[in-house]
């Protein structure tokens, strides 16, 4: 079959369709067993789009482990299995800033998204299916241990949280963390009353294993720390397991241990700080977002 050029031209410029996730990480030597094993989900793709996730990500080609000397006897290994680059979730909110997330965290991100949504229009009005357009945050993937406990390693060495900031809805502005958990002016309330809102219900819904807010310390006076860590006071994380077990898309065949065979492990030394990613996730140049904006 010959096609026509334009025809495949329109091939070439259709949206980009995610791949697969990579395969499993070898782990590193002397290592039994890996944290981020906990984080592994069985049909990641097909999960994601059973959750409206059939645009708007890729999974990350440079699926790499990182190390880093944390102190002179004591390194620790960060590593985001099934990383997936996130740009626009399921209702068509878009994400500022560089997002990586494990695929049971992005299972999470999902659902966190469709409840914003829903909570959004319960304070703003529903004139409008999906009132947020933009979320921002601070960060999602680093390879750092916890700020205030040294020896601890942060759920973000994972790629399993996001520091959120704010977000933006149509029609009445930015809701930032800082300034509108607590209203202090009357103009202020709305948006106070949509992050209250939101945050209790994503835990009374257990979304996430932890949702660190403001009135928790100081370094959270900006954002909303959320994560899937695989524990919580000692017990499996509802959260993480809900998030695994999510539905599979009906369309999707069944696919049997694909993608668990360990790759050759390729080892990088931690060099720097997490802005090398950044621009080798986005071809060379940060300032490029990894997808075209949906017009
Ligand atoms: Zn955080």
């Amino acid at each position: 079959m010959i096609l026509l050029p334009h025809v495949l031209a329109l091939l070439l410029l259709a949206a980009p369709v995610p791949g697969d996730p990579a395969p499993r990480h070898a782990l590193p030597d002397g290592m039994e067993s890996a944290p981020w094993d906990a984080f592994w989900v069985d049909q990641c793709k097909e999960r994601l789009e059973a959750a409206g996730m059939t645009e708007g990500y890729y999974f990350s080609p440079h699926n790499r482990l990182q190390s880093r000397r944390i102190t002179r006897t004591e390194t620790i290994y960060c590593h985001v299995p099934q990383a997936v680059v996130w740009s626009r979730g399921p209702t068509g909110a878009r994400y500022g800033g560089f997002t990586m997330v494990n695929c049971a965290m992005a299972l999470a991100m999902a659902r966190f998204e469709v409840i914003a949504q829903e909570e959004a229009r319960k304070v703003f009005g529903d004139a409008l299916e999906a009132p947020i357009t933009y979320i921002t945050h601070v960060g999602t993937y680093n390879c750092r241990t916890l700020r205030l406990k040294s020896e601890k390693q942060s759920q973000h060495s994972f790629g399993n949280g996001i520091d959120i900031t704010g977000f933006y809805v149509r029609g009445y502005g930015a809701i930032e963390i800082q300034r509108h958990w607590t209203a202090r002016w009357p103009a202020l309330q709305k948006g106070s009353l949509f992050l209250h809102n939101l945050v209790a219900r994503l835990r009374a819904e257990q979304v996430f294993t932890n949702i660190l807010d403001p009135t928790w310390d100081g370094y959270h006076a900006n954002h909303l720390h959320i994560d899937l860590a695989p524990t919580s006071d000692g017990l499996p994380s509802v959260a993480l397991e809900k998030a695994k077990a999510s539905p599979v898309s009906a369309s999707a065949p069944p696919r049997e241990g694909a993608g668990r065979a360990a790759a050759a492990p390729v080892e990088i030394p931690f060099v720097g700080p997490e802005a090398w990613l950044v621009r080798e996730a986005h071809g060379g140049n940060p300032a490029t977002p990894p997808l075209a904006p949906r017009p």
